[in-house]
């Protein structure tokens, strides 16, 4: 009985701990403001009301339509995190959004989840696309969002070696079909220094579409200001990131 019993302590503990590995390594992959080399940002600390408004993949010819006939009206600076692929597929679309005064920033090359391989083999796809955004006039800021939030330790050491921020966020798109609650829900969460990520580049995402409107409208109500990510990064305390 006690052999028996013994046989089945070592795989079990082993069983245990590889249980505990992966569990642990999914949690931290997906963890948002907290990352095993450096640190990711998803907020910055100031009590000055003013927010970053993020928009992630693409460019598409009809979503940069669509973002320059919203955002320009009211005169909102937002930043779009952009694939390298999509940059290819669409040249020139990247820098209409610059000309009109938005930031343009690194979302990878294939927009695929960067978190089981080592750092070498993330490097390429990161300095392919900053070659691009390059090429589309953006600016040297070196800011990357990882495609679905996912970083484990390859992605965060090679962006360290690029010499990458990596940008998260406080708040996402609310998973609702109604743009009223959508908008009701992210203005509700909205804090002096919040990073906001809403995915409105492809027509699929109406719902988010029709909000943004009605977010630009509820954050200049509550006296916030959106700001590009980098100008929302000055307003960085020394020390907090
Ligand atoms: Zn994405």
């Amino acid at each position: 009985m006690t052999r028996i019993r013994r046989r089945w302590w070592i795989p079990g503990i082993l069983l245990i701990l590889v249980v505990v590995l992966v569990l642990g390594g999914f949690l931290t992959s997906r963890a948002r403001c907290w990352q095993w080399v450096g640190t990711p940002v998803c907020r910055v600390e100031t009590s000055e009301k003013i927010v970053a408004l993020t928009f992630d993949d693409g460019p598409t010819p009809e979503g940069v339509d669509y973002f320059l006939q919203t955002l320009t009206p009211e005169g909102t600076k937002a930043t779009f995190f952009l694939t390298g692929a999509d940059l290819v597929a669409d040249p020139g679309q990247a820098r209409r959004l610059v000309a009109a005064g938005h930031q343009i920033a690194n979302h990878s090359y294939r927009h695929e989840r960067m978190w089981g391989l080592f750092p070498d083999a993330y490097e390429g796809d990161i300095r392919d696309t900053d070659a691009l955004l390059r090429r589309e006039g953006g600016d040297a800021a070196l800011l990357f969002r990882p495609p679905y939030g996912k970083k484990l330790t390859g992605l965060p050491i090679a962006l360290a070696r690029t010499g990458h921020r990596t940008i998260m966020w406080d708040i996402e798109d609310p998973e609702t079909s109604d743009p009223k609650a959508f908008s009701d829900q992210v203005l509700k969460q909205v804090r002096p220094g919040s990073i906001i990520l809403i995915h409105a580049m492809y027509r699929r995402r109406d719902t988010a579409r029709r909000a943004l409107p009605l977010i630009l409208t509820g954050l200049k109500d509550r006296g916030y200001r959106a700001v590009t990510m980098s100008e929302l990064l000055r307003l960085e305390q020394p020390g907090t990131n």
